[in-house]
């Protein structure tokens, strides 16, 4: 019966994958395709300093809307990115576009403003990013204290020396490094001290359990003093209560972000973000 029922198992199962591999490579084609005619849209998150409300940088996120497959998850489209060959292409996009967005928004009187981009762990570990970056703030006519670079914890980071070596090259040019959903990978304390990583985001998911959880709280104090000692700056994603943000204030936090302070949103209502400073809160997705 145990036997009758893996097969069945595995007759169930195969037609599933296969749809899902047809599906990323569809996508993948029609990926590569937008990203040539530029059909790719990016959105933008303002990040603030919690203490006084003040926009301190954008985080540049990705948007497709696809005639294909409608709105694409971006976690779905950079894995298929990753399969596909096409991570390189779709992060350089990225960086150009908003590079070349801020600068516009640097020039309309907003000197001060910074970008925050998530760039795919695989880039890191290829060792042409420093130059690719360095070229794209060179182009764009962006300052490179102005960029902030994202990545997530991945182990393959604290394996491959090379990864290692250009986020020394990136520090180098002046470029700010960001680990990403800290807290939910595999980082330990003597990897942390080897990055030279200046700056931790704490992921979501402990953020939103600060209002119900007291453990979350000891965590987040935790990841604090810890950014504190290492004289890096925290920031918080996903503040969605004013009782989120009010803990995070009280164990220190600097900066955050989040659903009830700003959504992502297109380029075009940023500038009145950055007129207003602080004006109501609205629903852009
Ligand atoms: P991330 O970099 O950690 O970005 C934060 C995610 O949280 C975004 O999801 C954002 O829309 C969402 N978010 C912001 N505020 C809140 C909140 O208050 N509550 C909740 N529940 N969510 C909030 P999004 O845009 O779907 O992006 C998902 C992930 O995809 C990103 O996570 C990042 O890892 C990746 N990603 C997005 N854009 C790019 C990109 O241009 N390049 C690369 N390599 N990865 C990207
Ligand atoms: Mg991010
Ligand atoms: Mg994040
Ligand atoms: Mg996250």
């Amino acid at each position: 019966y145990a036997k009758n029922q893996s097969q069945g198992a595995v007759q169930l199962f195969e037609p599933g994958m296969n749809e899902q591999r047809l599906r990323s490579q569809k996508m993948a084609v029609a990926l590569q395709a937008a990203i040539e005619k530029d059909e790719l849209v990016l959105h933008y998150q303002p990040i603030f300093h919690l203490g006084t409300g003040r926009i301190e940088s954008l985080e540049a996120l990705l948007r497709w809307q696809s005639p294909e497959f409608g709105r694409v998850c971006p976690l779905e489209l950079i894995a298929v990115a990753e399969h596909h060959g096409l991570a390189r292409a779709l992060n350089e996009w990225v960086l150009y576009r908003a590079c070349r967005q801020l600068r516009q928004w640097q020039l309309a009187g907003f000197g001060w403003l910074k970008i925050n981009v998530n760039i795919s762990p695989s880039i890191f570990m290829r060792g042409e990013l420093a130059e690719a970056v360095g070229k794209a703030l060179l182009v764009t006519g962006v300052g490179a204290d102005a960029l902030v670079l994202e990545i997530t914890e991945d182990t393959s980071l604290w394996d491959t020396a090379g990864s290692i070596d250009t986020l020394h090259e990136l520090r180098r040019l002046g470029v700010e490094i960001a680990l990403d959903d800290f807290g939910t990978g595999y980082s330990s304390f003597s990897h942390l001290r080897q990055l030279p990583v200046n700056k931790l985001k704490i992921d979501k998911s402990f953020v939103a359990d600060l209002s119900t959880d007291g453990r979350a709280v000891s965590l987040v104090k935790t990841i604090i003093d810890l950014a504190r000692s290492l004289e890096m700056s925290v920031t918080a994603e996903g503040i969605e209560q004013a009782e989120q943000q009010q803990r995070l204030q009280q164990l220190g936090c600097e900066l955050g972000q989040g659903y009830l302070l700003a959504r992502p949103m297109p380029a075009e209502e940023v500038a009145d973000w950055l007129v207003n400073d602080c004006p109501p809160y609205s629903e852009s997705v």
